[in-house]
Order: C-alpha cells, then structure tokens, then sequence
C-alpha cells in the first residue's frame, strides 16, 4: 500500500483576488528543486511562518495535464497489472477540487476523472489488439455519493432513493455497496453522457461560503475486466470530489447544515487518521470508523492512494486553509521570516538579537 500527498494551489480568480492578499506559497527545501513545501503565516503572529511538507506540491500556475502527467498517468500500468488505485482531492469549498477532479468543457481544462478514462480506454484498445483479440478489455462505471452517511447511486433518478441510502455488507474482505448499478462503457463519449447525466443528481445546497457548495462526498469507481481465456483480472481506480472541508461553525448553517456537518467532519477526519496511518506504516487503520472510508477499504488492499489537497493562496481563507493544512501534511515546522524582523530592527535596534536575526539585517542594509 502506497500514499502519496500532493498539494495544489489554485491560481487567483475575477478581479476580487488580488496579488497583495495572496499568503500562501510553495517552496522548495533547495535551490532548482521541485517544490515540497508550502509556506502560510500563523495568523496569531505574523512575523512567523508556518511550513508544511508534501510529497510534490503544485504551484498556481500548474496546468491539468501537468498534473495528470505527474500524479495519476504514472500508475495506469499499475492499474493494469491488477492494482486498484484510488484518487481524491480535500479542502476548503472553492479551491479546486471539482476543477481538479472533473475540470471545464474544453479540452485543455478538463480533470483527473475524463483524462483517466481517456488513457484507460486507449489503454485497453492497445492489449486487446496487441493480444491479437485473446485478451479482452471492458470497463464499468459506478458513481455514487455520500451523503450524511448514507449512500446513494447517482445512476439513478432521485425519485428512486431510498431515504436510508444504500447497504454496505462485506465480502472477501471487501466492502462492496449492496444494490449499487453499474454501467457498461464504450468509450469516452459514453462516458461523458452518463457523467454528465448522473452528475445532475448530485446533492447541492446553498450556504454562505458557496452558491453550489458540495455537501457530499462523490466516488466515481471505474472497473477494468481483463479476460484471456479463463483468467479474469480486475481492479478498480476511485476518484473522488469530496465535501468541503471547511469549519462550518462559520457557514451560518441551519438543522440540516448542522446535520450535515458533523456528518462531513467525522468522516474526514477518520479520512486523514487512515492516510497518517498508511504513510506511518501502521498495522491497525481505522478505516471502519466511517462509509466513506469502509466502502474504500483504505490502506486493506495492496493498491496506491493520491491524496491533492486544494488550496486557495487568498488571505480570506486564511484559518480554513492551515487547517486543512494541518490534517494533511506530513510535516510542520515553524520559523520567523526574516523580513519581518528586518522592519522591527529598522526602527528600534534592540541590543541583543539572535545571529540568525542579524545575518538577516546585514543583508537587508547592503
Ligand atoms: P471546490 O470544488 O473545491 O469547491 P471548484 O473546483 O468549484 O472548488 O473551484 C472554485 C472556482 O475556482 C471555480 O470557478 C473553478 O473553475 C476555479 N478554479 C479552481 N482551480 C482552478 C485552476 N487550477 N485554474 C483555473 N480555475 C480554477
Ligand atoms: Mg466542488
């Protein structure tokens, strides 16, 4: 089992965001390194500086496919060979996962989920015909969401839930959601039409923070059958748009936001408590704690996890964005800016200041 966490800040939007309340950067640990590192200030002494450690982390100007190329394309082989992988994307309502996820219309703006398809469908064209026909490839589409801890199939019209939501039972070790419809898909084209389609089911409300802010979590899980003869090979890769992750003590919610939102909370943070324990290498991951991590059976399989955290740059998320910062990073130091202390020391030269302090300054007055 494999985790990575990758970060990606979203780039400033409309005339609204400007330059000067950007807070949030990314940073590398060396010079012409790849950045690791984002940078936020404590919002209760801004002379210091919070750094948070991911695997890769992806600046503003990051494109779709560049970070499809680098973090989902790599572990298509591995999905072939039999490995499931799983994909989501975290954070705050309005910084990138749905964009990430499922991206714009046009082609340069599209996400994770059709690019994926796309390579899996050319994938398995390629050894059914390298197979000269012996090996067959096809591909099933599940989409569900969870929604206040009940599952519901976006395949299906809204009139036809339950209230209660799907049953989950287990099987072979596996959490498998009793009843939930999946579809044949061809290509790409009858993908969109069904995505399309099913995404219009989702559950979207209105709150403070975002006119369509999502309120559920959505799992789109594409299964891959490879038959050569008697032999079947299937794995599955899940991407995932997950509900925001912000303090909903501050979105003015009623009874059912509020119902909501322990429902969210709960789960994401069980969520971050499997990824801290997969990348620890822990033998128990208390992944039973919550459906959404049951039904993704996180860190039972021998498969590869992608967890992006979303991030806007804006100082107006200032306390969402170190809070979800701290649930998903791996690492945090802390260190005081020199910049900062370079303005103090300006005005009152205090008589006793750290090295580091000085360094800072003498560069400061060159
Ligand atoms: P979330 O799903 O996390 O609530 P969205 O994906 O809806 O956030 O993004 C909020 C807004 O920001 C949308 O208008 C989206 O198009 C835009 N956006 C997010 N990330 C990017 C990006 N990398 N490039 C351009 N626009 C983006
Ligand atoms: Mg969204």
């Amino acid at each position: 089992m494999s985790v990575r966490v990758v970060a990606r800040i979203r780039p400033l939007l409309g005339d609204k965001e400007m330059e000067k309340d950007v807070i949030v950067t990314a940073a590398s640990t060396e010079e012409g390194r790849a950045p690791t590192i984002v940078k936020i200030p404590n919002p209760k002494n801004e002379a210091e500086e919070f750094s948070f450690a991911f695997n890769s982390v992806y600046d503003r100007d990051t494109t779709q496919e560049q970070l499809f190329t680098a973090e989902v394309a790599p572990h298509l082989k591995a999905l072939f060979q039999g490995l499931d992988v799983t994909i989501f994307a975290y954070g705050v309502t309005g910084t990138g996962k749905t964009h990430t996820m499922r991206g714009g219309l046009k082609l340069a703006e599209r996400g994770v989920i059709p690019r994926l398809l796309s390579n899996v469908f050319r994938r398995g064209k390629k050894i059914a015909k390298d197979s000269d026909g012996e090996t067959t490839v096809s591909v099933t589409l599940s989409y569900y969401e969870i929604y206040n801890d009940k599952v519901f199939d976006l395949l299906e019209a809204p009139e036809t839930r339950t209230p209660s939501g799907l049953r989950l039972s287990e099987k072979d070790g596996k959490t498998i959601v009793m009843g939930l419809s999946e579809r044949a898909c061809m290509d790409l084209k009858d993908f969109e039409q069904l995505y399309i389609e099913a995404n219009n089911n989702r559950v979207t409300a209105a709150t403070k923070l975002n006119a369509h802010s999502s309120r559920s979590h959505a799992i789109l899980r594409v299964k891959v059958t490879q038959t050569t003869g008697d032999m079947v090979r299937e794995s599955t890769v899940s991407a995932i748009d997950l509900a925001g992750s912000e303090d909903n003590r501050r979105t003015d919610n009623d009874k059912t936001r509020l119902v909501e939102s322990a429902a969210i909370n709960k789960s994401l943070f069980v969520l971050s408590q499997c990824i801290n324990a997969i990348s620890n290498g822990d033998k128990r991951i208390p992944y039973r704690e919550s459906k959404m991590t049951r039904i993704l059976s996180l860190g039972q399989n021998n498969g590869i996890t992608i967890m992006i955290l979303n991030l806007a740059p804006m100082r107006s998320y200032h306390l969402d964005t170190l809070s979800s910062l701290n649930v998903s990073s791996r690492a945090k130091r802390i260190e005081v800016r020199e910049i900062e202390n370079e303005v103090v020391f300006k005005m009152a030269p205090p008589p006793s200041r750290s090295i580091s302090n000085l360094s800072g300054t003498r560069q400061a007055l060159r």
